[in-house]
């Protein structure tokens, strides 16, 4: 396991474009610290114990975006250094990201998580659910976060025709929020999708951040 080779072996495919988030959930930091090295700094992580394990120990311009399922209760602990949180999936976890950013003075990206695969029932909004949320003073009120795009997991399957159909719609979900609540506003940009399995379609299909774990660090040790 070459973890430059791995990662310039990626870049080499990605359009200008497309930037690359290294998803290192579960591996240890010296791992990190070996992509970093190659000159890699967006990594992505999915359990909040292991990332805060492993943060203060490495350099402090590597950004980490949070790509897992975000309980309430552990906002706080990644509030103070999280460069962007890609899976906020209810109003609930979006207000108290607000508040814990206010307490850091900080303002946060935030990507919205659409439930976008066919044959699983993974977190994630749908397109009503957002529509009401945008419109909602609570949203309109809160100071401290900002909306960059949306993010969404394909169906584990090599159905390569299924994964495109659901980059479509993520990437028709985009556009229709883009025009009807974030036209004039150029941070709206990204939609973050594709995993080692499928990146090249999500790329086709739209993908502005592709999240690449297995073909980066290998295999993780425990089934999901
Ligand atoms: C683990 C994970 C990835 C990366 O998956 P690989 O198949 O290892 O590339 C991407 N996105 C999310 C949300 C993940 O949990």
């Amino acid at each position: 396991m070459n973890i430059k080779e791995n990662l310039e072996k990626i870049q080499a495919t990605l359009p200008a474009h497309v930037n690359l988030i290294a998803v290192s959930k579960t591996k240890p930091a010296e791992m990190l610290l070996e992509a970093y090295e190659a000159g890699q700094r967006l990594f992505g992580e999915n359990y909040v114990q292991d990332l805060i394990g492993k943060q203060p120990e490495l350099p402090a311009d590597m950004e980490f975006h949070f790509i897992g399922h975000l309980q309430t209760n552990k906002v706080k602990y990644i509030a103070p250094f999280i460069a962007c949180i890609q899976s906020v999936d209810s109003l609930k976890i979006l207000k108290e990201i607000n508040k814990q950013a206010a307490k850091n003075d900080r303002v946060i990206d935030c990507l919205l998580e659409f439930s976008i695969a066919e044959n699983d029932s993974k977190f994630g909004f749908n397109l009503d659910e957002v529509q009401e949320l945008l419109k909602s003073e609570s949203y309109q009120s809160m100071q401290n976060i900002r909306i960059c795009g949306v993010m969404g997991m394909g169906s584990f399957s090599d159905d390569t025709d299924r994964s495109r159909r659901e980059y479509k719609k993520l990437k028709s979900i985009f556009d229709q929020l883009k025009a009807e609540f974030f036209a004039s506003d150029e941070s709206f940009k990204e939609v973050s999708m594709g995993m080692s399995a499928d990146y090249q379609i999500a790329i086709e299909e739209g993908s502005t951040m592709v999240r690449v774990g297995t073909d980066i660090f290998g295999e993780r040790n425990y089934k999901e």
